[in-house]
């Protein structure tokens, strides 16, 4: 069997789709990428596009639905603050490290079953300026991912946006607000403090809401005019067992799901503290209870 992609993420070039982008699955609509397995079972992983290795890890033993959800995984940087990840690798099989500058169809590890996985397979991933999009024209080569030469046409990259996240507070000012992502006239003008609604920029577009956790959205504003008041990242090393949190404004929890308000008012105990360095988190409680998994950027230290 065989697909129409220019891009590939197994070396086998053979990958077989088993759960699509949640866009156009409608029995796993959060799901942020794009499943893979090859069933010839030739299982080598390999880097989509030219990049560097900004994080890595190749300890997790078995699945974790809870914490370690990525498994063993590789994130890559690329141009135009454009990641991929490859989630869920055979354990002790990562064979790149941070840092390290790889080139499309390089060896990145093996498939496995960790984290959060319910079998042996790829899950492949998106993310432009904080945000996952639909892998599949990346892979296809209908989209670019950049170039730090001056020789790429600029009309295949994605322009750059500020890093922006569902749930991310962000301050308009006197921004176009238009009714979808493809009008062109534009509905109203927004000023004040809002959240993003949802994953995904299209066509430029980014969506938002009111209140933080609010089911409806607003509206459609272009990601450029989003302004952040994300605090520096705190370091993991800051924070122990033990430690007094309150949790960032606005923040979600480390798989992305939104909290109660009353959270936000709440200290916490810092009841565990994972060892990664990019994809830390940190989990937090009270009273011994364990309340949810949080990015340690999104922890205060009291
Ligand atoms: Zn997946």
């Amino acid at each position: 069997m065989s697909n129409n992609y220019t891009r590939h993420v197994l070396a086998s070039k053979a990958e077989q789709l088993t759960a699509d982008y949640k866009t156009r699955n409608p029995n796993y609509k959060t799901h942020k990428g794009m499943d893979f397995i090859d069933y010839a079972g030739k299982c080598v992983i390999t880097a989509v596009a030219d990049g560097v290795v900004d994080s890595c890890r190749s300890d997790v033993i078995g699945v974790d639905h809870k914490y370690n959800t990525a498994g063993n995984y590789v994130r890559i940087k690329h141009p135009n603050g454009i990641y991929t990840r490859y989630l869920h690798l055979e354990t002790g099989s990562v064979c790149v490290k941070t840092g390290q500058s790889v080139k499309a169809g390089a060896k990145l590890g093996m498939m496995g079953n960790t984290g959060d996985s319910y079998g042996k397979h790829l899950h492949f991933d998106v993310c432009v300026a904080g945000v996952y999009v639909d892998p599949l024209p990346y892979l296809t080569g209908a989209k670019g991912f950049g170039t730090n030469t001056a020789q790429q046409p600029a009309d295949e990259d994605e322009p750059a946006y500020p890093e922006l996240r569902k749930g991310d507070k962000v301050i308009l000012a006197k921004a176009p607000l238009y009714a979808a992502s493809t009008s062109s006239k534009k509905a109203n003008t927004v000023t004040g403090t809002y959240y993003i609604y949802a994953d995904g920029i299209i066509n430029g577009r980014i969506r938002i809401t009111t209140p933080k956790g609010c089911a409806d959205c607003t509206g459609w504003v272009n990601a450029a005019d989003c302004k952040t008041d994300k605090p520096a990242p705190t370091q993991t090393t800051a924070l122990k067992v033990g430690d007094r949190v309150r949790v960032r404004d606005g923040a979600l929890t480390y798989s992305g799901e939104w909290l109660s308000n009353w959270v936000y008012d709440t200290v916490f105990d810092v009841q565990q503290v994972g060892t990664l360095s990019k994809q830390d988190y940190i989990v937090i409680g009270l009273n011994g209870q364990v309340t949810a998994g949080m990015r340690a950027e999104d922890l205060i230290k009291m």
